[in-house]
């Protein structure tokens, strides 16, 4: 099931690629196993994938336990309380969701010497609503040059998460808003668009994505509330 349904994304966005005058192999899929156990991620790595993302530091890290001897990437994508980034630091290789100088600080100052610099994106407000997490558009040049200094961290790019939206054509607004206000930036090194999940993954691709972090399509749905797995 999930290997079928691993393939048919692959296609998907091989296809999307084409259909948006991207690269071939532009666009890579995290595949988002938050809440889902090990054993879901067990059946996606023996079909192919490697990088997974996770919301949840505690559950992340029983889950690395459970798949030690597998060659996986792992990807923190929750929202970052000041008290977790010690182990963020220590059990992922990317974070997707920093969204301030002090978070960028600690994960900086955690990282462990024997492991690479952490991999970062920042994560954006690009919908302007004021209970979402993320930088505001406005702020975003200052705080990334203030976070590329950073030693333990290589700022790879940024992130979002869009409100809701069903239409294809208001979908892809944001991510090129987004896009306009990264290309001011002025920064030949970020390589890594981190946009579109399971219901806007193609307009994020139309609009420049490079990583498109898909749980519910690939995994299927989640429990009403997001209940953690018991994993
Ligand atoms: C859960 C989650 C996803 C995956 O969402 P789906 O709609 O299930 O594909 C992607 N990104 C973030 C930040 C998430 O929290």
């Amino acid at each position: 099931m999930i290997a079928n349904r691993l393939k048919e994304i692959q296609d998907q966005i091989r296809h999307a690629e084409q259909a948006y005058a991207r690269k071939a192999g532009a666009v890579s899929l995290l595949a988002v196993s938050k809440t889902k156990p090990a054993q879901d991620i067990a059946a996606a790595y023996q079909a192919g994938q490697r990088h997974f993302g996770e919301n949840y530091v505690q559950e992340a890290i029983n889950k690395q336990q459970l798949l030690g001897a597998f060659d996986i990437s792992w990807h923190f994508i929750g929202p970052i309380q000041s008290n977790k980034t010690k182990l963020i630091a220590r059990h992922f290789a990317w974070v997707h969701s920093v969204d301030s100088v002090k978070i960028a600080h600690r994960l900086s100052g955690q990282r462990p010497h024997h492991l690479p610099p952490l991999n970062i994106c920042l994560q954006v407000n690009i919908s302007g609503e004021e209970s979402k997490s993320g930088i505001a558009l406005y702020e975003l040049p200052d705080i990334y040059s203030q976070i590329s200094t950073l030693p333990n961290l290589i700022v790879r790019g940024v992130m979002a998460v869009p409100a809701p939206e069903e239409d294809f054509a208001k979908q892809r607004v944001p991510y090129k808003t987004l896009m306009q206000v990264v290309a001011g930036l002025d920064e030949a090194g970020l390589d890594t668009f981190s946009f579109g999940m399971s219901g806007d993954w193609v307009a994020a691709i139309a609009e420049g994505s490079t990583m498109v972090r898909i749980g519910t399509a690939l995994f299927g749905a989640r429990g009403r509330h997001g209940n953690k797995a018991n994993v």
